[in-house]
């Protein structure tokens, strides 16, 4: 008798023979060190609120998780702040652009949302910083248990983007210049870089995107990593933010939150369902992998995940 599991086993692996001939696209290679990734690496996988795990392809390769850190770190600001605090210092709108734009609403100088540069540069110097935990210790605490096991950090890779994160750094500068911050974006540059320079598996990022879909607690160790509204808060900026200027179009298509990140990983989570992660580097010119975005597009379509339709 076939189940439910087993649609979702067949289903990954035949998305993965499916689109593992995708050339298209190209490696990042503006930090010099993801250029010299395998680009022909792929793995799919997908964790459910019950914790069980499915994959398949190279779901255990390792690689850094970039922007798709940056839901998970509004995540630990939301947490220690609050959201109407959060939104004094980053909005949650959608700006229509790429995620290195150099946007900051007129009057407040406030980022358009927390994941394009400018407002995860914010995000993460919102994380508090005292001598008995340091802004760094936080966040790789919080993202090891969004993940269910500690992660660490690519130090090549955390240097390759330290050495030509000009840009990056230039963004952090024009914040501490634009409005009264809080905190000191300049500052917390290198946490960002760090940060952006974790390491995961596309395992783990199911997992972290499956604890936010449920409610915030992780389905593999049952640790309750943010609260239940944050985790809610996360998803809706997720929904309209996440994909950076194709935000519109991917909500459109596949009709889940997601996260992109130049590493070529990439997110999506069914709210109270699944946890859904996709790993391949090749990217398209939005800097989503071409494969992840094929991939998930056609399992939502296939197993129905479009979180608009009415089944
Ligand atoms: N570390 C990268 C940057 O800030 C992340 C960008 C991304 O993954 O979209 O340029």
């Amino acid at each position: 008798m076939s189940t439910a599991a087993d649609a979702v086993t067949d289903a990954l692996r035949e998305l993965h023979a499916r689109f593992a001939g995708l050339r298209d696209g190209l490696v990042a290679d503006y930090i010099p060190q993801l250029a010299l990734t395998d680009p022909d690496a792929f793995g799919l996988a997908l964790i459910s609120m019950d914790g069980h795990r499915y994959s398949a392809g190279d779901a255990a390769a390792p690689f850094t998780l970039q922007s798709v850190s940056k839901p998970f770190v509004y995540a630990l600001a939301l947490s220690a702040l609050g959201l109407d605090e959060v939104c004094r210092w980053v909005n949650a709108e959608p700006s229509g652009e790429a995620y290195n734009a150099v946007s900051l609403e007129p009057g407040t100088g406030r980022p358009d949302n927390a994941m394009v540069n400018a407002g995860a540069i914010i995000t993460t110097a919102l994380i508090p910083d005292t001598p008995d935990a340091p802004r760094f210790d936080r966040i790789l605490d919080g993202l090891s248990r969004f993940a269910g096991r500690r992660l660490d950090v690519d130090e090549q890779v955390y240097a390759s983007e330290a050495a030509t994160g000009d840009r990056n750094r230039a963004l952090a500068y024009l914040l501490r210049s634009t409005g009264p911050l809080p905190v000191d974006p300049v500052a917390a540059i290198d946490t960002y870089f760090a940060q952006c320079a974790v390491r995961v598996t596309a395992l783990d990022l199911a997992a972290m995107a499956a604890t936010l879909a449920h409610g915030g607690v992780n389905p593999l160790t049952g640790d309750a990593v943010v609260p239940e509204p944050v985790a809610a808060q996360v998803l809706a900026v997720m929904a309209t933010c996440g994909m950076y200027d194709a935000s519109g179009d991917w909500l459109l298509r596949v009709g889940l939150p997601a996260k992109s990140g130049v590493s070529g990983g990439l997110i999506a989570a069914g709210p109270a369902r699944f946890g859904l992660a996709a790993y391949s580097p090749r990217l398209d010119p939005t800097g989503t992998s071409v494969r992840g975005r094929a991939a998930l597009g056609a399992l939502s379509e296939r197993l129905g995940l479009h979180l608009m339709h009415n089944p």
